[in-house]
């Protein structure tokens, strides 16, 4: 995982453009991916797809022609959806398409204007001070114009037809754990679900985030509610730091339950933390039962939308475990069946070898609810549940 979030880093990614189609056929030598193109100028509910932005080179250079910020050197030196632009400007003028961040005065910020067309360039905050000249010239070399919002889908389809959604969004450029992380790790995912027979037929989406959302939703979102039992919203899962979780908006949600029951020492958010596709995906209107599983949360960890949040600060171990840990969620909503004891009273496990505290306490709450209510009320952890049932049911003593 590692080594394609490094083949995928230097990417020029934003919400339309050739970044994301690169991306995209770079994921589809790992997975079948679907990629569809949708025009600018489309409607999708209160949004219009917007014009697509490439971009080839873009910097500024002194009146010695130093090039002073180089697009060349990391593609955060320039704001997201800068219109072309050419020309000299005043040191004053530059200044005011300057972004740079005071209390993290080393590291480039992330900045984009989608919706408000601009130029502008980022840069560390240090390095504003060296730019104390009369003029200067700008380049943006890159397009502006109706094209086409790109995003990938897999649909893996399981014994049932109801789904689980697993989202992830491609529209950030050079940042590692959000969310080349989410982007890899979905990859994986899907790679691994595609090996095993599920029971869940699986959805799964790489889309631009927010736009890209509401535009696969306006497509999908009817078959969605009426297929959808669980889902996630995949991003930063690259760090090595505790796990956290942003909940569903429904906190009964067979997503929230899995995921709590799952998912031992985590941080734990509430709805209102939100900030990625959740905020679609449980919006009124759609109401999807969708989650967030990250290690350390958007805005929470210092990194975060700076060039700090580079291939250092992810790693392969925190990929696996971010895997691993999406896994056992997966399995435990694969597994959470209703269970019925089909003696009544205890049955007799003496005979059977399964004369145990843990095979008494599973039988003791095989009432026909679901697994995860079983093994809430006997406080067994999912993993201890799910075996405990195979077993069970193997002997016949529930169905
Ligand atoms: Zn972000």
């Amino acid at each position: 995982m590692y080594n394609l979030a490094k083949r995928l880093f230097p990417i020029c990614r934003s919400i339309t453009g050739n970044g994301v189609r690169q991306t995209l056929s770079i994921l589809r030598e790992y997975i079948p991916l679907n990629v569809v193109e949708v025009p600018s100028g489309t409607r999708a509910f209160d949004w219009t797809v917007p014009d697509e932005w490439n971009i080839t080179d873009a910097y500024v250079n002194d009146e010695y022609n130093h090039r002073v910020i180089d697009f060349r050197r990391s593609n955060l030196h320039v704001v997201g959806y800068s219109h072309p632009v050419k020309g000299w400007v005043s040191g004053g003028e530059l200044m005011s398409h300057l972004h740079t961040l005071t209390d993290k005065p080393t590291a480039i910020p992330y900045v984009t204007s989608y919706y408000n067309r601009t130029w502008g360039f980022c840069l560390p905050f240090y390095d504003l001070k060296e730019l104390y000249g009369r003029r200067y010239y700008v380049c943006v070399d890159s397009t502006l114009r109706p094209g086409s919002l790109t995003y990938g889908e897999l649909i893996i389809p399981g014994e049932s037809r109801a789904e689980i959604l697993l989202s992830t969004y491609t529209c950030h450029p050079s940042l590692a754990n959000d969310n080349l992380s989410g982007v890899v790790m979905t990859t994986f995912l899907a790679q691994e679900l595609l090996r095993r027979k599920n029971r869940y037929t699986y959805r799964i989406i790489f889309i631009p985030e927010t736009i890209g959302a509401i535009v696969y939703l306006s497509r999908h979102y009817r078959e969605m509610q009426a297929k959808t039992i669980a889902g996630y919203a995949i991003t930063c899962v690259g760090t090595e730091g505790r796990f956290s979780y942003v909940p569903s908006r429904h906190p009964e949600s067979l997503t929230n339950r899995a995921t709590y029951s799952t998912v031992r020492g985590r941080d734990c958010y509430d709805y209102s933390d939100r900030g990625s596709d959740e905020r679609q995906y449980c919006s009124p209107g759609i109401d999807l039962p969708v989650g967030s599983l990250m290690r350390q949360k958007y805005h929470v960890y210092r990194q975060y939308h700076t060039s700090d949040d580079n291939l250092s600060f992810i790693s392969e171990k925190g990929l696996q475990e971010s895997l691993a840990m999406y896994l056992s969620c997966l399995d435990t909503i694969e597994n959470n069946r209703e269970w019925t004891a089909v003696h009544p009273c205890e049955p007799q496990l003496g005979r059977r070898g399964l004369y145990n505290k843990i095979t008494q306490d599973f039988m003791a709450h095989a009432d026909g609810s679901d697994l995860l209510t079983i093994a809430g009320n006997a406080g067994l952890p999912m993993d201890t549940a799910i075996a405990t049932a195979k077993v069970l049911h193997e002997q016949g003593l529930i169905i």
